[in-house]
């Protein structure tokens, strides 16, 4: 048993920070990590990741991103950042710990691993959406003879040469995975079910997360009314490619929907040009293929699933009920929360940046854990 003041649960961009924001205020967390390194999901993304927020507004507290580094990153750059950011503050999280329950002890929390129990004051939740891929069903799939894949196991087009692909998802990573895909010639189609929002990732030369910034504190839909014109401009008319304009503004949609709108490096140019071919969502499977909503059946040989992660994280947590809304996703993160002593980081879509996001929460839960463990 060891008894920690602060545990840290995720050693990815939110559990690093949380840790080095919390050392500057002279608490030494112990921070658990299921994998044998940090930033281990980004190590596990699609080879040509770049971030779509740029360096200035993507680094992590007290250490900006080398300057060497290019406006967008790319995911190589991404991870070698993390590691130095843990060597700066001398972060060592416990490798090959994964928490696997996290219960209410007197007025301390224990902490189960497979091989080890502690107890802390303070628990820091930073375990990330990637272990909950959303993999939604369709009649038919069981009789499907092709390969269905969710879009966090593609890595490049290699294995997908001569194939025809079916991209199911119009949100960044489907983008991405679809561009990567015609721009490799492999036979592409885009599924897409409802109306969708475009944005360049750069307006005017900005980037589009620095627009969202400075307009953070006007009401979503004055943002979207005001910017709406130069986005028209600047995207292009979309209607007659089979693809329906959402009808909420980029930030409105965000704001109510958790729904990040497309941020634009080439896609829409790939649907122009017929190299990505769009459809309407998918009715059922077919042996060889599905059959879409609005089109009679096509084959292809993989289905690649865009379809986004669905984090539930009442099981890791099955004593604090109220602390999770009804889909398990916690309802206050990056503050107190109902619970004395547990936070959680980085667990709410923004339209500022999910990284900068993350720095913001990281800061603020330090100074409350902090409070809190000194009574
Ligand atoms: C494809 C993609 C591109 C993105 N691009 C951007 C971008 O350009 N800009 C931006 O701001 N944001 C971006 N994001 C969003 C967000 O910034 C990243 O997902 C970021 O990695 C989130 O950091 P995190 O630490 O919360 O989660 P993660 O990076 O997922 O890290 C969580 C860590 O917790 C560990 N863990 C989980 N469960 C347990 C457990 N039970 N016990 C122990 N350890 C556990 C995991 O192994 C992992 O190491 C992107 C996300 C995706 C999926």
């Amino acid at each position: 048993m060891i008894d920690p003041d602060t545990v840290i649960v995720g050693a990815g961009p939110a559990g690093l920070a949380c840790a080095a924001t919390l050392l500057q205020r002279g608490v030494q967390p112990v921070i658990l990590e299921q994998a044998d390194t940090v930033g281990s999901v980004w190590r596990r993304h699609y080879d040509r990741l770049h971030l779509h927020t740029d360096r200035g507004h993507s680094a992590l507290p007290g250490l900006p991103m080398p300057r060497s580094y290019p406006r967008y990153p790319s995911r190589a750059q991404v991870v070698a950042y993390l590691e130095r950011y843990a060597a700066h503050f001398g972060l060592r999280p416990m490798f090959r710990s994964k928490v696997e329950r996290v219960q209410r002890e007197g007025s301390r929390w224990r902490v189960d691993t497979a091989g080890a129990v502690s107890t802390a004051s303070v628990v820091v939740i930073a375990t990330g959406w990637a272990d909950f891929p959303h993999t939604p069903r369709w009649p038919g799939q069981e009789g499907y003879r092709g390969k269905i894949v969710h879009s966090s196991n593609y890595r490049n087009p290699a294995p997908h040469a001569g194939e025809r692909v079916l991209v199911v998802g119009f949100g960044n990573s489907g983008g991405e995975i679809a561009l990567d895909l015609a721009e490799a010639n492999v036979d592409v189609t885009m599924a897409v079910r409802g109306p969708v929002r475009i944005v360049p990732r750069d307006l005017l030369g900005l980037p589009i997360l620095t627009w969202a910034i400075l307009q953070q504190w006007l009401p979503p839909r004055v943002a979207d009314f005001l910017d709406a014109p130069l986005l028209r401009l600047a995207v292009g008319p979309t209607n007659d490619l089979g693809l329906q304009r959402e009808r909420k503004g980029p930030l409105q949609m965000i704001a109510e929907d958790g729904r990040i709108p497309l941020l634009d490096i080439g896609t829409l140019a790939r649907i122009r040009d017929g190299s990505i071919k769009v459809r309407g969502g998918i009715a059922h499977f077919t042996g060889d293929g599905v059959t879409f909503a609005n089109n009679p059946s096509e084959r292809f040989d993989t289905v690649i699933l865009a379809t986004g992660f669905r984090p539930d994280l009442r099981p890791l947590l099955p004593d604090t009920p109220d602390a999770f809304d009804a889909h398990g996703l916690p309802r206050v993160t990056g503050q107190a929360t109902g619970e004395p002593g547990l936070f959680f980081c980085g667990q709410r879509v923004v339209p500022t940046g999910q990284l900068r996001e993350i720095g913001i929460e990281a800061a603020r839960i330090a100074r409350l854990a902090a409070e809190h463990v000194r009574g």
